[in-house]
């Protein structure tokens, strides 16, 4: 089994890793603007993906999953509306797919996604004129499981955070969590979404640490451990309560940009300038 398994490994893209027997995740690929991760878990009968990716993205991703399963991708689960992780949605569709994610996901999709589809002014392999937007046809409130004996995997809402209806697949027997943008390992932080919520971020960022994860797919950057969701949490919790503490005592948004210390949060708070626009963006959010 070990040798089987290793020969079918090197077979594969290196982009794509094999986490546990039938769970995959294939890494962005920043350089073709596929900038986020993907995950797919092959069932007894069918496969379900874990992000969607931009069309272009989903175009390069299905002939990965079909080097790894010649079973029907059943499911696509996006994590939560932002483009780069659910643009690509129809080229599941059109391969087969049925679009899973959150009641509040959805509603964000129907809401905020055809502004952001019709003013994209991507061009040449990245351009979305020949794809369609496609919102997703199977919303599930709070949890939905799907488990048939081989493997289990949760989908669970625990958003408001990055945006309203995040959610996280989690695999309790291989104690594997793919977080979508809730934790990222990587410089950064995006609240630039209108309703991100960075106290609930931090709620939600306790609660998925409190479970016993050996894995972490992070929406962006590298494979981690339960330490990147630790990390990305203190990063977070004390970008606010620096921010809080400035409000309070009158500072502006541009004396805190310029005062906030958080490079010692690696590898979250390494860049000054996504430093910078998080801090003002939190400002924003707590001063209202
Ligand atoms: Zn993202």
């Amino acid at each position: 089994m070990v040798a089987a398994f290793r020969r079918d490994a090197a077979s594969q893209s290196s982009l794509v890793h094999e986490l546990a027997p039938g769970v995959y995740f294939r890494e962005a690929e920043p350089a073709k603007r596929i900038i986020a991760n993907t995950g797919w878990v092959v069932f007894r009968d069918y496969v379900l993906v874990i992000d969607a990716n931009y069309p272009w993205g989903a175009r390069a991703i299905l002939p990965d999953i079909k080097k790894t399963t010649d079973k029907p991708i059943r499911f696509v689960f996006d994590t939560h509306y932002h483009a780069d992780h659910a643009f690509g949605d129809s080229v599941f569709v059109d391969a087969g797919a049925t679009i899973v994610c959150s009641q509040e996901c959805t509603a964000e999709s129907l809401r905020k996604n055809p502004d952001q589809w019709n003013n994209d002014k991507g061009t040449g392999d990245y351009s979305l004129k020949p794809y369609r937007l496609e919102h997703p046809q199977i919303s599930f409130q709070g949890r939905m499981v799907l488990d048939d004996g081989t493997h289990r995997v949760e989908l669970i809402r625990v958003g408001p955070g990055h945006t309203i209806g995040d959610s996280v697949a989690w695999l309790p027997k291989e104690r594997i969590l793919f977080t979508g943008d809730l934790v990222v390992n990587r410089p950064g932080n995006n609240l630039a979404d209108p309703d991100a919520d960075p106290d609930g971020w931090v709620r939600a960022l306790d609660d998925l640490a409190m479970r016993p994860v050996a894995i972490v797919i992070p929406g962006h950057g590298a494979q981690g451990t339960a330490d990147a969701i630790r990390g990305d949490r203190d990063y977070l919790a004390d970008m606010i309560q620096q921010v809080r503490s400035g409000i309070a005592r009158g500072a502006s948004a541009e004396e805190l940009a310029g005062e906030i210390q958080l490079t010692q949060h690696k590898p979250w708070g390494e860049n000054e300038n996504s430093n910078k626009v998080s801090i003002r963006a939190i400002y924003a959010k707590l001063k209202k």
